[in-house]
């Protein structure tokens, strides 16, 4: 053995992810995977056909940094056409290997050692280790079960001369929740005057349901000024694989933005780009979207219905959460290996979007999913019925 090189890991918690974990045991218990958030079902032929017919054409080399400019503009076209906001195609527009990298990119552009972030938990699992990795402090607010809403009094409270982020997401993973016109304007209140950046993680943008309009910061100029949203194409375009997204603001907030995005990623693969510019053009390739998931949604809460699972309706997302309070008073991880392992169903537990466990026994279920596997997930879970 040779020697070793001596380092200080930067992320010292280490530790694989909950969807990773899950899905290992998923696989090794042949469970029903309704874990880790992907689609069990294809994307769109045509889709696919345009990604093909762009490789074959040899759309096959660099493109410029903040994106194909013909994607930018049916990007652009589309923000102003859902949210009423002009948004300029070569400034306010950066395309990025999907919404993970966008977090990442936006928080190692702004937050610097010491600033603190204030974020909302149950948090989607990066944002903490992106922040702990530019050397911010995380400031968790806790939500809890079953309303997962937010004090914004508190939240004021939080605020201090070293509050440098908030970072909002809505609709929400993974409680399914999403944010009002009127959180918005709480959170406007809050950041005006101040130099607080908003990361604002919209990539279930279109996954909306019950009548609700989704609540961008697009539809709040002041708040606007003030953001960067972040969007995932893996949500709008049943594609989780290809790993595409982009963010959104003000033309000063992305500058910076790309400034640092050139020195990780520089581009993203161009055949892809080409592909969605001309398919997300059409707006009936998006507007189906809110009701093929509610109805998804709804499938799979009457399947359920008569199963000890209490469902907090999800109002956006392709997750519900549901509450086994009546049931068992294991820890939401050890219910959630549970019933993959004996039930034969993969679900995800919420603790690990805690940095405290607030106890609550909820897990949540992915109905991203053909009827077909919905179907035979309820089956299965009847019997915790006993
Ligand atoms: N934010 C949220 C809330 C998510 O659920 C996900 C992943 N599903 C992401 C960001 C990351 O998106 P991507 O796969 O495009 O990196
Ligand atoms: N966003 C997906 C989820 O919430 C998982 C993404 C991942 O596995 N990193 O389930």
């Amino acid at each position: 053995m040779g020697n070793q090189a001596d380092f200080q890991s930067k992320l010292p918690a280490g530790g694989t992810n909950i969807f990773t974990i899950m899905s290992k045991l998923a696989t090794e218990h042949k469970a029903i995977n309704l874990g880790q958030g992907f689609p069990d079902f294809e994307c769109d032929e045509k889709l696919k056909e345009l990604v093909a017919k762009y490789v074959t054409e040899g759309k096959n080399q660099y493109c410029p940094l903040a994106g194909l400019p013909q994607l930018n503009q049916t990007l652009s076209a589309k923000m102003e056409r859902l949210y009423g906001m002009p948004i300029d195609p070569s400034s306010q527009i950066c395309v990025t290997a999907g919404a993970t990298q966008a977090l990442y990119t936006a928080i190692m552009a702004f937050v610097n050692p010491g600033d603190e972030v204030i974020i909302f938990e149950p948090a989607y699992d990066c944002y903490t280790p992106q922040i702990q990795l530019s050397g911010g402090i995380v400031k968790p607010y806790q939500m809890t079960y079953p309303d997962y809403s937010i004090d914004w009094d508190k939240v004021k409270g939080m605020v201090n001369d070293k509050t440098r982020m908030i970072v909002i997401n809505t609709p929400h993973n993974p409680s399914g929740t999403v944010l009002s016109k009127e959180d918005m304007q709480a959170l406007e209140d809050i950041v005006s005057d101040t130099k607080i950046i908003v990361l604002s993680d919209e990539v279930y943008e279109h996954l909306i349901y019950d009548g609700e309009q989704h609540q961008s910061v697009m539809r709040f100029p002041r708040l606007f000024e003030q953001s960067i949203a972040t969007f995932s194409f893996g949500k709008t375009l049943h594609a989780t694989g290809w790993k595409m997204g982009y963010v959104v603001g003000p033309e000063y907030l992305v500058s910076e933005f790309k400034t640092v995005h050139q020195w990780n990623v520089f581009c993203t693969n161009s055949f892809v780009q080409f592909a969605i510019a001309d398919y997300l053009g059409d707006p009936k390739n998006y507007e189906y979207l809110p009701s093929f998931f509610e109805k998804k949604r709804d499938t799979m809460n009457e399947l359920l219905a008569d199963t000890p699972l209490i469902p907090k309706i999800a109002k956006g997302t392709y997750f519900q959460a549901y509450s086994y309070e009546s049931i068992s008073d294991m820890p939401d991880r050890e219910f959630a290996k549970y019933l993959t392992t004996e039930i034969g169903v993969a679900a995800i537990p919420m603790s690990p979007f805690y940095t405290e466990d607030p106890g609550d026994k909820v897990i949540r279920l992915c109905f991203a999913k053909q009827e077909s596997t919905i179907e035979a997930a309820a089956e299965r879970l009847m019997k915790l019925k006993g």
